[in-house]
């Protein structure tokens, strides 16, 4: 795991081949991602290059389960993320992702950001239930409350915690 929106790796699918039918050709691709960022594991990416007059259409579809933490308490959770999505490989059309032809190859990973971000929750949650870390300790109140609640000040319990350290 490298820091976000850091890009590990190239998804690349070569157009070597659909650019010499003719036009109105499609081809199928599948591809298997090992090394996403966000993924808990390997998935599949498929999807259609078709040939056009001007340059080629990319339609993609992936589905995978992406590591997340809870929004409330921090626990590691996965979340299913999935979608199509389609672009070309001519600039200009407007409202379309425009993926270059470089080398004879298109590099995916746009696509796949563009799948992660519309499809990623906009709540993550360990449990529908959960009751999140207190504000003013960080213990996980899903585990056990703690006394922030009541009047007494976290000075004793500082040296409670500190007494425990010891032991160790
Ligand atoms: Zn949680
Ligand atoms: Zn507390």
């Amino acid at each position: 795991m490298g820091s976000p929106g850091v890009v590990l790796t190239l998804l690349c699918v070569s157009t070597a081949a659909i650019e010499r039918q003719p036009i109105g050709s499609d081809e199928v691709f599948a591809l298997t991602v090992s090394d996403w960022q966000s993924a808990a594991a390997p998935f599949v990416l498929q999807g259609t290059l078709t040939r056009m007059n001007d340059g080629l259409s990319v339609r993609m579809e992936g589905h995978w389960q992406a590591q997340a933490s809870c929004d409330r308490c921090l626990r590691a959770v996965t979340v299913a993320i999935g979608g199509e999505t389609t672009a070309l490989t001519t600039e200009g059309a407007l409202g379309e992702t425009w993926l270059p032809v470089v080398d004879q190859e298109i590099d995916l990973t746009p696509l796949v950001e563009e799948i992660e971000i519309l499809s990623w929750p906009t709540k993550v949650l360990c449990a529908d239930d959960c009751r999140g870390l207190c504000p003013t300790c960080g213990q996980d109140l899903n585990q056990k409350r703690c006394l922030c609640a009541e009047v007494l000040p976290p000075g004793p319990f500082d040296q409670l915690r500190d007494l425990l350290g010891k032991d160790d």
